[in-house]
């Protein structure tokens, strides 16, 4: 009998990424009544391959968390409590592919690159890059537990490369003065005309010249968040097509280096309004600021494949709290036993056939129900969100392979060669989500009948993801009832 034991929930020996940055999170269970006598502080200690250094985690709860960088090829993982370990070898072999993602820091013809900052913030047109990719990856690994929270595997967007910088023409001031759609058209333009131009990348790209403008911030006018946009000028969140394009205002709250990472989320230090945005969500600090511009940059880079939005989630508003995806919840005193009935089973199960499919699913199926009850944070995708990025072509590795695939208005017949896996009706104007269907199981589904839906507008998009990832989008006429 052990005295503690170890457990790590989320990956199992021998598992190969594609990406390099992991979550690693498990457990450990002991008797409070066995003393071993060895260690007296709750911490778990995680070595990584023959490196001297190691991290710990607290143990909030008998569960601990792990973000890991990982070498290319193996790596050996030996998580630690007091007098037991145990170890998992992990591979990681990035994927060249095709389709992936650059992402790019954008500077103005006349600016020198530096984004705003305080003065004990590096700011250099090397830190924001270094920001920006770490970033990048960060957000690679959040979207790879989200599929594989969804049972979808551990699939995610490929990076092409780190960071880079991309020269405009526009000049500092003519971008201060655009909005955010002109600058995305702007910036989208420049890159399809430069040499970054291809059809199989998207671009997540920053705007190095954004401006808070502190001399117009007045405590007693400028209260909502909508106030503190109207006063940075260059400001962008914006995302859809082949580009997200976002503003630099609270770059300086995103860490350069690995090590920095769960700092800055659990950074407290209160935003100085009257120097720099506060974009936290009415959080109020700089780890809030991170938080929820990480988020949003999720949300948008998710746009631009494909995914519409949701009432709640990523897809909604529920990107500000990613950093209960790092770090443990808890730490931020919110009740994380709250979440999980509402989130993970709305759409997966119904409520009164969970206990059959408790007791007749495999047993891979079963450990994953109970997995998302040890590690849940608010930051969910819908089902169909989750598909669609399953089946995209950015999500892919097989060479271009095509299908027919079709909407006859008519009769509300949907077809497709390869089989259909998602079929969503969406609003026209916000593209928000009111129906969804999934197939995503062994049998093909080549045809679909849309049903009748209540919408409060006949006017209404479809949309169709098939096996291949071609993809229908396409205003209809709903028949109501
Ligand atoms: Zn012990
Ligand atoms: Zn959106």
């Amino acid at each position: 009998m052990n005295n503690h034991n170890i457990k790590i929930s989320n990956f199992s020996n021998a598992e190969t990424v594609t990406y390099p940055i992991i979550k690693l999170t498990g457990s450990v269970q002991f008797d409070a009544n066995i003393f071993c006598g060895i260690s007296k502080d709750k911490r778990v200690i995680l070595h990584q391959n023959d490196q001297n250094t190691s991290t710990s985690s607290d143990l909030v709860d008998n569960n601990f968390k792990f973000l890991v960088q990982l070498s290319n090829g193996k790596n050996l993982i030996t998580v630690q409590y007091c007098c037991e370990s145990v170890s998992v070898v992990l591979e990681y072999f990035p994927v060249v592919s095709e389709n992936s993602v650059i992402p790019l820091y954008v500077i103005c013809e006349d600016h020198d690159g530096c984004f705003q900052a305080p003065a004990w913030e590096s700011n250099t047109v090397e830190s924001a890059c270094r920001r920006i990719s770490l970033a990048s990856k960060l957000l690679q690994c959040v979207t790879a537990e989200k599929l594989y929270e969804h049972g979808l595997g551990r699939k995610t967007f490929g990076l092409d490369g780190d960071c880079r910088v991309f020269r405009s023409s526009t000049s500092t001031q003519q971008a201060r003065n655009m909005g955010q759609m002109e600058l995305w058209e702007s910036v989208g333009r420049e890159i399809m005309k430069s040499s970054f131009a291809s059809e199989c990348k998207k671009y997540l790209a920053f705007l190095s010249c954004t401006k808070y403008r502190e001399d117009k911030y007045d405590e007693d006018i400028i209260k909502t968040h909508d106030d503190l946009i109207s006063i940075t000028d260059g400001y962008v969140a914006l995302g859809g097509g082949g580009l997200a394009l976002f503003g630099t205002a609270c770059l300086y709250t995103w860490p350069e280096n690995f090590d920095d990472i769960i700092a800055k989320f659990e950074d407290t230090t209160p935003v100085n309004r009257n120097q720099f945005l506060d974009d936290s969500c009415y959080r109020g600090t700089l780890g809030g600021c991170f938080s929820t511009t990480l988020g949003s940059v999720l949300h948008e880079l998710f746009h631009t494949f494909d995914l519409g939005h949701t009432e709640d989630g990523i897809m909604g508003r529920g990107f500000d709290n990613i950093y209960k995806v790092f770090t443990l919840s808890n730490k931020s005193g919110d009740n994380p036993s709250a979440f999980p009935v509402k989130i993970e089973f709305k759409e997966e199960f119904e409520a009164d056939s969970l206990v059959e499919r408790l007791k007749t699913e495999n047993k891979k199926k079963e450990f994953t129900v109970i997995r998302k009850f040890e590690d849940v944070d608010d930051t969910v995708l819908s089902r169909s969100c989750a598909v669609i990025l399953c089946y995209h072509k950015w999500f892919n590795q097989t060479p271009k392979q095509s299908s027919l695939l079709s909407f006859d208005p008519s009769n509300k017949l949907i077809k497709s060669t390869s089989g259909i896996r998602v079929v969503e009706v969406r609003s026209i104007d916000r593209e928000l989500v009111l129906n969804s269907w999934v197939f995503d199981g062994r049998i093909l589904k080549f045809s679909f009948q849309l049903p009748r839906i209540e919408v409060a507008d006949e006017n209404c998009l479809i949309f169709v993801e098939d096996t291949v990832g071609c993809i229908l989008k396409e205003k209809f006429k709903t028949d109501r009832f």
